[in-house]
Order: C-alpha cells, then sequence, then structure tokens
C-alpha cells in the first residue's frame, strides 16, 4: 500500500491531479480514529489517494467515494484494487450533484470537488449525515488565494475564489452548523449540527 500511495503521488505530479495535503489528510486520518468514525461519503475522488488514506485509519472504516471523470474514476479503481481495499471502498462513476441516495447515512463526509460548488455540495448532502456526524471541506485557503481576490488578474480565478469566499460565510452564518476553520494545510472547515454538540 505505501509503495502504492508513493506512485499515486508521482502520478498526480506529472498528470497534474489536485491531491489532499500530508497535513490535511493526517488530521482528518485522526479525527476519524478519535471520533470513531465508521461510514463516510467523499465527494470528489480523482485518484483515490485520500480515500485509500480514510479507509486505512481504522479497520471499521466504509467509504463511498465520488468521482465524475472518467479517467479519474478508471485509475481511482485501479489503485483500490492494487491496495486490496474493494471491499471497504465503493467507487462511483457520477456528478456527485445527480446522485440518488436512499437510506445511507455517514459519520463523515468530505467535500474536495469543484470548489464552486461547496455550497451546493452542503446543502445536497447534510441530509445523510449521521447524528453526532462531520462535514469536512478542503481547500478554503485555495493556496492562498482567498482574501487577496483584488490581487488576482485572471477573471476565472478571481470568480472561482469569490464562490469559495460565499462558501466560508455561508458557514459562518449557517443557522444549522457551526463550523470550526482548521489552519491546516490548504485550509480545511469542520462542520457540526449545533444542536448536537
Ligand atoms: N479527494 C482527492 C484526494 O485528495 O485524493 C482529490 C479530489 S480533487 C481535488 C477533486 C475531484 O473532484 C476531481 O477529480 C474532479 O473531477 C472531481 N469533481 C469535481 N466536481 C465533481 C462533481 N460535481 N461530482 C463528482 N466529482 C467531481
Amino acid at each position: 500500500m505505501k509503495e502504492t500511495l508513493l506512485e499515486m503521488e508521482r502520478y498526480a505530479k506529472e498528470k497534474n491531479v489536485p491531491i489532499i495535503e500530508k497535513d490535511s489528510i493526517a488530521y482528518i486520518m485522526k479525527y476519524i480514529k478519535t471520533h470513531n468514525i465508521k461510514n463516510i461519503l467523499e465527494i470528489g475522488s480523482a485518484i483515490g489517494y485520500s480515500a485509500i488514506l480514510m479507509a486505512g485509519a481504522s479497520p471499521l472504516v466504509k467509504v463511498t467515494t465520488i468521482e465524475r471523470d472518467e479517467i479519474r474514476y478508471m485509475e481511482c479503481l485501479k489503485n483500490v484494487k492494487k491496495c486490496g481495499l474493494e471491499k471497504e471502498i465503493n467507487v462511483v462513476f457520477q456528478d456527485a450533484l445527480e446522485v440518488n441516495l436512499t437510506n445511507v447515512s455517514y459519520d463523515l463526509i468530505f467535500i474536495d470537488a469543484a470548489k464552486g460548488q461547496y455550497t451546493k455540495f452542503f446543502e445536497k448532502f447534510k441530509y445523510f449525515l449521521a447524528p453526532g456526524g462531520v462535514i469536512i471541506t478542503d481547500n478554503l485557503k485555495f493556496h492562498g488565494y482567498v482574501g487577496k481576490k483584488d490581487l488576482i488578474e485572471s477573471k476565472n480565478l478571481r470568480g472561482l475564489i469569490d464562490k469559495i469566499e460565499k462558501y466560508i460565510d455561508f458557514l459562518k452564518n449557517n443557522e444549522e452548523f457551526d463550523t470550526e476553520f482548521i489552519d491546516v494545510g490548504d485550509g480545511i472547515s469542520v462542520s457540526k449540527r449545533k444542536n448536537e454538540k
């Protein structure tokens, strides 16, 4: 598994596939262990790097991970198989906003897909959060650009940063969830239902 993870890191670098920063996944793995997390939903598998590490955090963990890009989905399947985690990780090839979930609930929902759609993902998947569960989102600093929109020339990038800033406001002003912002890796948020604290 260690060799496969190293290969995946090399593949991600070569092919420009964004994968989670080491400090962020270390934080999430520790959270999984200390909070006895069992069922995880991940939005945005890419090549399976974070899914494999989360599944490896504890023997009881099961991960469902959703990816809409076919090449990455195939690569993810291959990597899950190489690690012998086919029973622990269910890889779904679909746009997360079109996925139909019924009769499932997750202790941890990890949002790590299209940054411009974070609020939509949160609003859709919060209904599948188990009591006491947590929604974790990655890339809230977006490589240091968040909060520095005015310095960015590219209109597309500015639009993306604007959406991440709006998501941060959405979390800060949320009446249902309390969110802690953790300054680790590229910045993550940890959101829990208010009445469950
Ligand atoms: N979680 C992965 C890791 O750390 O190893 C990295 C995920 S990468 C940052 C984001 C992925 O989300 C991309 O592979 C992209 O194709 C996928 N994605 C973006 N929007 C999506 C959507 N609406 N539904 C499913 N996958 C999506």
